[in-house]
C-alpha cells in the first residue's frame, strides 16, 4: 500500500528551531560541559545537528532501547540494546530524543539515568504529542508541540522508511 507523506514542518522551520534551542542550551550550560545521550535511531539526525548549534563543550553518547510494547503502543518497560559508552557519575546530562507521545518510554529511561547520579539531568525533545501523554514527564527543551498524527523524517521512520527526509511529515494511507 503506498503511503503519501504530507509536509508538517519544513527543513527551514526546523533548521531554525535547532538553531534557537542550541542558543538556549549554551546559554543555560554557560561555564559547563554538556554531555548529549542521543537515543537511536529516531534523534541521531537532531542530535548531531543540534550539537553543532551549541557553543559550550558538548560529548555525545549514544543508547538504543527497545520497548516491550506494540508497534503503536510502548508499554514504558524498556530494554537497553546498547548501553552509553561513558558513565554520567557527575555529568550535566541532556537527554535528546526525536518525539515525546505517551512518555512511558521517557519516564522509564530518565530515572534509569538518574539513578546513575547525574549531576543534572534535562530533557530535549524536537518533537511532543502533549495529547497523547499519559505520565507527567517534563520537557525542557521542545521544539515543536505537534497534532496526534503519525510521523516520518529527520530521523523518524515509517517501517525503517523516510528518517532522511530532511522535513517532518505526516504519513497519509
Ligand atoms: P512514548 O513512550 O512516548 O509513547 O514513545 C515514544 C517513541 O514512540 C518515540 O521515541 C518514537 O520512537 C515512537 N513514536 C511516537 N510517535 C511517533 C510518530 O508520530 N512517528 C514515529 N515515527 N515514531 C513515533
Amino acid at each position: 500500500m503506498a503511503e503519501r507523506i504530507e509536509v508538517l514542518l519544513t527543513e527551514q522551520e526546523v533548521n531554525d528551531k535547532i538553531r534557537e534551542i542550541g542558543e538556549q542550551i549554551s546559554r543555560d550550560y554557560q561555564g559547563k560541559q554538556v554531555y548529549l545521550v542521543c537515543i537511536l535511531k529516531g534523534a541521531s539526525f537532531f542530535a548531531c545537528e543540534l550539537a553543532k548549534r551549541i557553543s559550550v563543550p558538548v560529548f555525545l553518547d549514544f543508547m538504543s532501547v527497545s520497548s516491550y510494547g506494540s508497534d503503536t503502543m510502548s508499554s514504558g518497560v524498556i530494554r537497553v540494546v546498547k548501553d552509553l559508552d561513558e558513565s554520567l557519575k557527575d555529568k550535566d546530562v541532556i537527554v535528546v530524543e526525536d518525539i515525546v507521545d505517551t512518555g512511558r518510554t521517557l519516564s522509564y529511561l530518565l530515572e534509569m539515568l538518574k539513578a546513575r547520579g547525574t549531576r543534572s539531568l534535562a530533557l530535549c525533545a524536537l518533537l511532543d504529542k502533549p495529547e497523547r501523554r499519559v505520565t507527567d514527564v517534563h520537557v525542557d527543551y521542545t521544539g515543536f508541540q505537534i497534532p496526534d498524527e503519525f510521523v516520518v523524517g529527520y530521523g523518524l521512520d515509517y517501517d525503517q522508511k523516510y528518517r532522511n527526509l530532511p522535513y517532518i511529515g505526516i504519513v497519509k494511507f
